[in-house]
Order: C-alpha cells, then structure tokens, then sequence
C-alpha cells in the first residue's frame, strides 16, 4: 500500500458508506479519468473480469456470436465470451510485442467472414504491460468495421504513441486485482468512450433497474459494481501509480543488466519508442540451447523461496478451448515453453534484486 489507503477506509466508516455506492468510487472514477485523460467516461466495477462481460454486452455479443481474442493471454480475457454463450476464436502473437499479430487477425477476420459469421468484437491485450501494435490492428478492425474490447487489465500507466493504454479500444478494460500495479484488492474497470456508454454499464452493473418508485426491470442485470470501501483503496492507490511505475521499470532494468553477459537470455523488448510499457512483470526468454528451461530456473529460485511464474499457456491449447478455432502458427506456443515471468514485485529492494542475481549466477554456473 501506499500509505493514504487507510485514511480513505476510515472515511467510508466515517461516513457510513459501506456499500457499493458512495463518493469514493466517484472520486476514484473522475481520478482515474483525469488520469487517461481523452475525454474517457470511467465506470468502477468489481473486476476486470466484470468490465470485460459488460464490454461484451453493450456490444450486443449474444449466444452464436463470435469474438476474436489473442491467445496468449490470461483466461479472464477470454471466458466473459463463453459467459455470453458466444464462441471464442483465437488468434496468434507476433514476436515483437507477443501481443494480437495483425496478420493472422487479418486471416481470422477474412476466414471467419468466408463462413459466413463476421466477428462480433476483437479483444486485445496489452500483455505483461507490453503495449500492442494498435495502429495496424485498428487499421484492420476499421476496415471490417468490428469494435475493439482493449484488455489492458496489466497495462495501467503504459503507453503506445504516447496515449496511455486503457483509451485505445472502442471499450476498454483495467484490473485492480490483488496481483496488479495497482490493486483495490479487488477491482476493475471499463473506460467507455462517452457518458452514455458509462451509464448503460452501470445501469447493469447494479441489477438493469429501471426508473421506477417500485423495483422495475425490463432486462437482466449483474452486480458488478466496485465496493466504496475498495475505492478508497485505489484513490489512496492512484497517488503512488507514477511510483509503482517507475519500480517496476527500475525492476526490469536489473534484469536486463544483469543479463547483458547472457546471450542466450531475452527480455520482452519494447520494440521501438512508440511502446512504453509499465513492464508489470518482468519477462525473458530462455534460449533452449542453453539447457536452461523456465522449469529448471524456476526451480532454482524457489530453493530460496523466491517466487516466479511461468508464461500464460496459450488459451488455444487449454482443454477448455480445445474447440475453438484458432488462426497462427507457434509464436504463442514457443514463447509459453521458453519464457518465465521474473520475481516484479513493487516492494523489491536491494536486497532482493542482489539475493536474485546471486542464485542467478548459481544457476548459470551449474550449466557448466
Ligand atoms: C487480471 C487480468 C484480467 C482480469 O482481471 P480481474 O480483475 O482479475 O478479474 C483480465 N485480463 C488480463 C490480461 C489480466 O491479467
């Protein structure tokens, strides 16, 4: 935490709002507005997940529907789709940024018309922080005119041309789980383009009731809205996200020096200027010929109780999905066998990133 949380928690007791309504989430809305800037209406919900399943809805994604989204990605992006009885269709990564690659889009898109269904929407996810190649995907999405749903759950603080990730789909989607740059513990939200949209979102988010005196509803709702209390966690959460950011960057700093020496190690890599990431987690891929496997240096780490993650396995080769149809070659499969998610957290000191760099050079010591 950051420091102020606690002070925006006893408030909401202060004040007795203690519910999913009260005048933390409209501050925590209009901050997180201010802070994307682009005239973005923000609608607070309990997860990103939830922001995901409404981006869905208010884009009219019924059952037989189809959405395309990118493969290499966390499962949360793509169940809201299977929630709205509509088929998922997964598309590939190109190796710059292991985000969407365009032409295989471009492939799904053209295929998926050839037979005779146009995909409802395409969800693009900026993943671990790395922004996606948003000029040309939006070319395509444009051409066939398919909304894009912006997964840019991991991505809060990271840019592409210099716009902040989060206003660069027709919806868009942040997390504020327990595990992300910022956190309310739990939490999310959907970043729509014009009031209207926010208040068609939050009108389902809180059970589609209808202007009535009595309980009125002519549609079905959810309850998705954010508590007030873990609003004011992200209030107290947004005044350290420039801090968190710049953390995190410093964390993927020391990687990439401490592996300059290690050619067979790579780091995700912004590809040009034009992407600035948040590097949430700090990623590298392990060049199988060296006879290191992410298994083997995630092995090594955990002996000294550190923690590390490997890559999210492709949702193509998820049994869940093993249905769905799927455009692209192996960019997605071979950064899931090679990569591994470093330890990132925001609370590493120098004693951590020297801990780490030592039970490194073990590991690449015992490769010889
Ligand atoms: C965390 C995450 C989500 C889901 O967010 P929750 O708030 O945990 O529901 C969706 N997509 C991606 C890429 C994520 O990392």
């Amino acid at each position: 935490m950051g420091g102020t949380e606690l002070k925006y928690i006893q408030q909401a007791f202060a004040d007795n709002w203690i519910a999913p309504v009260g005048p933390h989430i409209n501050h925590f809305e209009s901050d997180l507005a201010a802070y994307l800037g682009h005239a973005v209406e923000v609608a607070a919900l309990h997860s990103g997940t939830a922001a995901l399943h409404l981006a869905l809805q208010l884009l009219g994604v019924g059952p037989g529907d189809e959405v395309i989204c990118q493969s290499l990605t966390f499962t949360a992006s793509a169940n809201p789709i299977v929630y709205q009885g509509a088929q998922p269709v997964f598309v590939d990564s190109e190796s710059s940024t292991w985000n969407l690659c365009p032409q295989m889009l471009q492939r799904a898109v053209e295929d998926r018309i050839h037979r005779g269904k146009k995909p409802k929407a395409i969800i693009a996810v900026h993943l671990y922080g790395m922004p996606y190649q948003s000029n040309e995907i939006r070319q395509i999405a444009q051409e066939y005119a398919i909304p894009i749903i912006e997964d840019a759950a991991e991505a809060l603080g990271s840019k592409y041309n210099n716009r902040p990730c989060g206003t660069l789909g027709d919806l868009s989607v942040l997390s504020f789980n327990g595990n992300k740059i910022i956190t309310t513990s739990g939490g999310g939200a959907l970043i729509c383009s014009s009031k209207e949209l926010k208040q068609q979102a939050v009108f389902l988010a809180t059970q589609a009731r209808d202007e009535a005196a009595h309980y009125e509803h002519s549609q079905i709702g959810y309850n998705y809205r954010l508590s007030n209390i873990c609003a004011g966690i992200g209030r107290g959460q947004l005044e350290v996200l420039e801090t968190r950011i710049a953390q995190r960057r410093k964390i993927y700093q020391f990687y990439n020096s401490l592996f300059q020496e290690y050619p067979f190690v790579k780091m995700q890599q912004a590809p040009s200027d034009m992407f600035y990431s948040n590097h949430w987690l700090s990623v590298a891929l392990l060049d199988p010929q060296s006879g290191l496997t992410p298994r083997r240096v995630q092995q090594a780490l955990e002996k000294e109780q550190i923690e590390s993650r490997l890559l999210w396995k492709p949702l193509h080769l998820q049994p869940v999905f093993k249905s769905a149809p799927y455009y692209g070659g192996t960019v997605a499969e071979e950064l899931f066998e090679t990569g591994i998610c470093l330890p990132s957290g925001s609370y590493m000191g120098e004693n951590e990133l020297e801990r780490i760099q030592q039970v490194w050079k073990e590991i690449v010591k015992s490769l010889i």
